[in-house]
């Protein structure tokens, strides 16, 4: 019988499921969204049981569609949105508030404290991150702090803490394995990801008890295996759940990047760049993060991370803010009408700059225009300006590790753009590789739980998988180059400190 390797993308909008082949083709996959809740300014929730039935009906149907029958699946994978926290009950598995997503701003405040008590050195050598509300720590200690009782329960041992994969974990084993891999460790800001350990100076810190914890272990390894008699669930009945990673850490293996010095950026509403830095974990003079990007083999490799707060995002802009295109592909079109963008440069700061500026106050900007410039100069200016935020982000990460970039792999929703492509390759002056298959997070969660399995035989088994859909190469001399990127860092001046 056909084998396949099953492996669930939890995301932030949306539960996937998709059956990848030896080839690393797809041959099944369903996808269900479920509710975003938003009961304060800033503040954003899910149902964990929501996201529980989603993924279940997810994997479900994209057994129906690949017409896959019991016992063809090899191994599970799983790859979820990071950093959102659920505390549910060991006894019965009900969650006791509901999941703190990642975006969720609520523990600023309990950050401004850890802050102002001196941690914030200490917090960035062990966890490699920035106190951030962005991470599981801080949603924990709210969730103790508010939920009336959950305080007392948990130093009693009743209650569990989980990011998503964690989550999911418990419920397809029947609540046997209590478990995360270090990549999903290492996004809570409790993990110390050198010595692979829960750190215990901050937990005490944030008063949360270890019995709360999951079990950390390599990202292709054993989480056990899915129990009997889950109602819609029987076909995959012992399936070993064998692979786990953050949906970024798994789109760098899903890209192949396995060694150091290998990067990705996914071009999604926002950027996420993610670079292999080896068997050693470094901390960024330039306000990247350090994480965990998988264990394997008896290895843990580590990666530098940078994000680009607004990239498809200024397209949507443009769209429906200033109506200038009607979808988002037509961005391209409208591009690709001028050779330039005629002098525009736009600094998508909407929200603020992130690395390596970090400046809250900063605001859009756009500068250049005369009576010449055109909508198309604009939907232009809009394309470099996501070009030119990834180029920022990779110069302070070049800075960082001391050698250049000699390639970047590419996905995400408007990596389709070819114009887009050919303007990043430009900036970058590296080669711009973007492959065939571009569902690289739920390949990659696919790949480390196939491997433990012996679906796969080892990486260049996986590598051999990987085609190339193209291939854009620098077309500007270094001067142009150098000439472009200082007019936008002097435009990015423009911007800064505008709200304040
Ligand atoms: P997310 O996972 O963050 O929701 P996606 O990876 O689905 O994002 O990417 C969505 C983004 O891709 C949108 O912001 C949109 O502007 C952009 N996009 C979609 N199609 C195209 C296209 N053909 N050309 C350029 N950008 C596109």
């Amino acid at each position: 019988m056909e084998k396949y390797v099953l492996a669930l993308d939890q995301g932030t909008t949306s539960s996937r499921a998709i059956l990848f082949d030896r080839n690393g083709g797809i041959h099944g996959t369903a996808q269900l969204e479920f509710k975003q809740y938003y009961p304060h300014e800033g503040w954003v929730e899910h149902d964990p049981m929501e996201i529980l039935r989603s993924q279940k009906l997810a994997i479900t149907a994209a057994m129906e569609t690949g017409e896959v029958p019991a016992g063809s699946i090899a191994a599970i994978g799983i790859t979820n949105q990071r950093e959102t926290t659920v505390v549910w009950e060991k006894a019965t598995g009900r969650p006791v508030y509901n999941a703190i997503v990642w975006q969720c701003r609520r523990t600023a405040d309990i950050c401004e404290k850890l802050i102002a008590s001196g941690l914030s050195d200490y917090v960035t050598e062990k966890t490699g991150l920035l106190i951030d509300a962005y991470f599981s720590a801080t949603k924990i200690k709210w969730i103790l702090d508010n939920v009336e009782g959950a305080r007392e329960k948990a130093e009693r041992g009743e209650l569990l803490f989980g990011t998503i994969d964690t989550w999911l974990i418990w419920w397809l084993t029947g609540g046997k394995v209590h478990a995360t891999d270090y990549s999903n460790a290492s996004r809570t800001m409790l993990f110390d990801i050198d010595r692979l350990e829960w750190d215990e100076k901050i937990m005490n810190a944030l008063g949360i008890p270890a019995s709360m914890l999951p079990k950390a272990l390599p990202s292709s390894g054993d989480f056990g295996c899915v129990a009997p008699g889950i109602p819609g669930l029987e076909a995959l009945a012992w399936v070993p759940i064998s692979g786990v990673a953050g949906d970024q850490q798994a789109a760098l293996f899903g890209q192949g990047c396995f060694s150091k010095g290998q990067a990705k950026n996914t071009y999604g509403t926002g950027c996420f760049l993610m670079m292999n830095t080896g068997e050693s974990s470094m901390r960024s003079r330039n306000g990247l993060v350090a994480t965990v990007a998988w264990g394997l083999n008896g290895k843990v490799e580590y990666a530098l991370e940078g994000s680009v707060f607004n990239g498809g995002s200024v397209i949507k802009w443009l769209r429906d803010g200033l109506g200038l295109i009607k979808s988002a592909p037509e961005v391209n079109i409208l591009a690709e009408s001028v050779k330039d963008a005629g002098g525009v440069i736009l600094v998508p700061a909407f929200t603020g700059l992130g690395a390596p500026y970090w400046d809250m106050y900063a605001r859009g900007t756009m500068v250049g225009i005369t009576r010449g410039t055109t909508s198309a100069h604009i939907a232009r200016a809009v394309l470099d300006s996501i070009a030119y935020q990834v180029k920022d982000l990779i110069s302070a990460m070049e800075d960082d590790v001391g050698f250049r970039l000699s390639e970047l792999r590419v996905d995400g929703g408007a990596s389709v753009s070819n114009v887009l492509m050919q303007i990043q390759s430009d900036m970058l002056g590296v080669a711009i590789n973007r492959p065939e298959v571009v569902e690289t997070t739920a390949l990659g969660a696919a790949y480390l739980a196939g491997l433990y399995v012996g679906y796969w035989k080892d990486l260049d088994d996986i590598e051999a998988n990987r085609k190339v859909e193209r291939v854009f190469t620098p077309a500007i001399e270094e001067a142009e180059r150098k000439h472009r990127y200082s007019e936008w860092q002097r435009a990015v001046e423009r911007s800064r400190n505008w709200s304040n």
